[in-house]
């Protein structure tokens, strides 16, 4: 749907766009406080936006150009952080959404970051692992201007993982002349990276969700869930809450869908993942389309792909009571009128999905001090960021009569607009 958005005095007009969507909720949250205008579009404005156009040499001996983005969205609340994305699809537009977003899931888990993101128009899965090494070093040698172990701190996103994060660590240690793994988050145990961290998305999904059922009332152990996007985040989330005594159903990568009302046997797709690089022809299932697979009957859905998924075209369909966003804008404003309309909650991604960053926050916060912490004092801590802005939101939503995106964004941007007024606007 084409929607009208003001920017700087500016409108733009833009179809189903991300940043589009990620400018609809901060003038409704706007629209909310009583902030001066000038505020507001400090706020809503990218800081920092960098464009790089770079060659790799190819297996063949050919060379291609590749472009790829960083963006830093806010530094008011302190360094930025933010995903490294590597998708055929990727956009400024797409960095800069994902980069606000980031601003607004740190202020709202109270950490000491601001919001970026960045990104390179590539399918990895068409490179060899030279070719995406290459990428990679190359890519993080263009954006080093922008990265710093105090500065802006990358961690991986869709298509990109602890691998290409050592890579991006010691393309940077390597200009530096001494190791600073503290540059990026994410990276390799091996190499200063954290215990829990590859977890920590879908662990802090399982949380969100348990506790909203817990202060809800929603149905928890033998509640069924769908998960769409069997990557990082959807496959781990699928795998605690089954932990949880939850029944996973349906699940999804970008090869399509499997479902069996009885529940899926975890260990097992595990292993048909490692095999055959998809849960598609998994025995014993039902093969959905991801279209089916986000209207099947169940009480979580899980969306754990990309944005845009959940549009004014299928939302009325959408059968599950509660979605937990583990992706990023995985739900259009559009949406998210009518699942509130139809009384589904939505535990927004800003809170749902924000295990990673804690985490990563963790990881950087070690590296800084060359001192590393165990799994369980890792996890602990997560739990206990996760189940308090869990309550906060919720707390803030039933007093305000707002759904819980709005609550959300509204406490963010609070704590960012609070912070910037006690900056001041340099000079
Ligand atoms: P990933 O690359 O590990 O996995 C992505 C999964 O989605 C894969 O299974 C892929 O096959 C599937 N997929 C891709 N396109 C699809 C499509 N069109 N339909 C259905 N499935 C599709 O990525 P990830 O790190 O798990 O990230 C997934 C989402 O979670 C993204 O929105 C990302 O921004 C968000 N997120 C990730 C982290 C993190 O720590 N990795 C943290 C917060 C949010």
């Amino acid at each position: 749907m084409v929607g009208t958005v003001e920017l700087a005095a500016k409108v733009v007009t833009i179809k189903d766009d991300p940043w589009e969507m990620a400018l609809q909720q901060f003038w409704q949250v706007a629209g909310r406080l009583t902030l001066k205008r000038g505020i507001q579009e400090y706020l809503v404005t990218p800081h920092r936006e960098l464009t790089v156009n770079f060659p790799v040499k190819m297996d063949d001996g050919s060379i291609r150009i590749f472009t790829g983005y960083r963006v830093h969205h806010s530094t008011v609340l302190g360094p930025t952080k933010g995903g490294i994305r590597y998708h055929q699809d990727v956009t400024l537009n797409e960095v800069r959404a994902l980069a606000m977003w980031m601003s607004w899931k740190c202020a709202l888990v109270n950490l000491p970051y601001g919001g970026a993101k960045g990104g390179v128009i590539v399918d990895p899965t068409t490179l060899s692992s030279g070719e995406l090494e290459r990428l990679t070093r190359r890519y993080a040698s263009e954006i080093s201007v922008m990265m710093h172990p105090l500065g802006d701190i990358p961690a991986p996103d869709v298509g990109t993982n602890e691998q290409v994060m050592a890579w991006i660590m010691d393309t940077y240690s390597m200009h530096a002349g001494h190791s600073v793994p503290a540059v990026v988050t994410g990276k390799p145990v091996s190499i200063g990276g954290s215990v829990g961290r590859k977890e920590a998305t879908g662990r802090g999904c399982m949380i969100a969700a348990r506790e909203a059922a817990r202060i809800l009332g929603f149905p928890w152990s033998g509640a069924s869930v769908v998960v769409q996007g069997f990557g990082n985040v959807g496959s781990i989330a699928a795998v605690l809450m089954a932990a949880e005594g939850c029944k996973i159903v349906g699940v999804s990568d970008v090869f399509g869908g499997i479902y069996n009302p009885d529940g899926l046997d975890m260990p097992a797709l595990l292993r048909h993942v490692a095999e055959t690089k998809s849960v598609v022809g998994f025995p014993g299932t039902e093969a959905v389309t991801n279209k089916e697979l986000l209207e099947l009957p169940c009480t979580y859905l899980v969306p754990a792909a990309l944005e845009g998924q959940i549009t004014d075209t299928n939302a009325d369909r959408i059968k599950a009571r509660v979605i937990v966003e583990g992706a990023n804008g995985p739900t259009t404003p559009d949406a998210d009128a009518i699942l509130e309309a139809k009384g589904i909650t939505v535990l927004p991604d800003v809170l749902a999905n924000a295990g990673g960053v804690i985490v990563s926050y963790f990881e950087w916060v070690q590296d800084l001090q060359l001192f590393f912490w165990s799994e369980e004092d890792i996890n602990q801590r997560l739990e206990r960021i996760m189940v308090r802005s869990v309550r906060e939101v919720i707390e803030l939503a039933q007093k305000q009569g707002i759904s819980f995106r709005l609550a959300a964004l509204q406490r963010a941007v609070e704590r960012v607009a609070e912070a910037l007024m006690i900056r001041g606007i340099y000079p």
